[in-house]
């Protein structure tokens, strides 16, 4: 099976579907998620130090005794450690959990309310320091990255929101693409929501033989947004990698994108959630 890779602004290729391991906090299923998605074909893993599972990452990680470099590891920096000295002191934990000596991805998970400009700071240290490949954001509105710019002249490779078929983030799409950024979608199934039971959703999938989840996961793709789908379950596991076997025409992307017209947001919004 052959992932689809992007390449960002600094050259470094970045395969656009990994597991996501967000509300995994047992140890031993973590492991074996990211075990079995390694052992699949997975690449790419995208945690981080509020969903207390690196050191399950780390292991599976150790023992599929992939190359390091063929790997593309993300982990966040959350709020309770926003700072300068105390993001790095994170970053310092987040490796030893996962038992790396450098990371892939380093994002600051939540803008929070006041310090994420030191943060940031940290972060373009950690980059300077080629401890980290790619620096980047989750949650960001454009005036949060506006303001990372104002005030160290560095923006973020990569920002990581919100999207599914009932929730796009139209500006922050704009403004990733006149700035170089690649947008990453968070919960792309919309976990928890009806976007997989969508009629539309399930048309398009009878139409192209394939399941509503691998529709979804498509469309992202094909629209430009990495994804990292959560699962526990080997064959959904599996069946999340066969994405780039086929093709959606764009009638049938721009069904999907109709869907956003819901509004429906499933997380938090980034301008009142100060946590994580
Ligand atoms: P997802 O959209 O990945 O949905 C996960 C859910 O979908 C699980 O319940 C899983 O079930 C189910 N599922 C997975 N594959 C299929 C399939 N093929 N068919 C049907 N159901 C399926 O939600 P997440 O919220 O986990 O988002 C993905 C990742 O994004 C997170 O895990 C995390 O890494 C990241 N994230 C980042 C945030 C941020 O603030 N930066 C916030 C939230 C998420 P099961 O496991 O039982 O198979």
């Amino acid at each position: 099976m052959n992932v689809a890779f992007h390449t960002l602004a600094n050259g470094v290729s970045v395969p656009m579907l990994g597991l996501g391991m967000d509300n995994l906090t047992d140890a031993r299923l973590a492991e074996e998620s990211v075990a079995c998605a390694l052992a699949t074909g997975y690449r790419s893993v995208d945690t981080a130090s509020g969903y207390q599972n690196e050191a399950a990452v780390g292991r599976a990680i150790a023992a599929s005794r992939i190359a390091r470099a063929d790997l593309y590891i993300t982990t966040k920096v959350a709020s309770a450690d926003h700072g300068f000295d105390n993001a790095l002191r994170a970053f310092d934990r987040s490796c030893a959990a996962l038992g790396l000596e450098y990371l892939d991805a380093y994002h600051i998970h939540w803008p929070g309310k006041y310090r994420y400009v030191d943060t940031w700071r940290a972060l373009i240290r950690l980059l300077e320091e080629r401890r980290v490949r790619v620096i980047g954001v989750c949650n960001f509105l454009p005036h949060h990255l506006d303001r990372l710019f104002e005030e160290t002249g560095v923006l973020p490779l990569v920002d990581q929101v919100e999207w599914h078929p009932y929730f796009a983030q139209t500006d922050v799409a704009a403004y990733a693409q006149s700035h170089a950024m690649l947008v990453e979608a968070w919960s792309p199934l919309m976990v928890g929501g009806p976007a997989l039971e969508d009629s539309v959703i399930r048309g398009i999938a009878a139409e192209v033989g394939r399941s509503p989840a691998q529709v979804v996961l498509r469309w992202h793709t094909q629209r430009g947004r990495r994804v990292f789908p959560k699962s526990v379950t080997p064959t959904r596991i599996a069946e999340n990698l066969r994405i780039f076997e086929f093709s959606l025409t764009g009638d049938q992307l721009a069904a999907i994108d109709a869907l956003a017209w819901h509004k429906q947001r499933i997380g938090p919004n980034p301008e009142i959630f100060f946590m994580r």
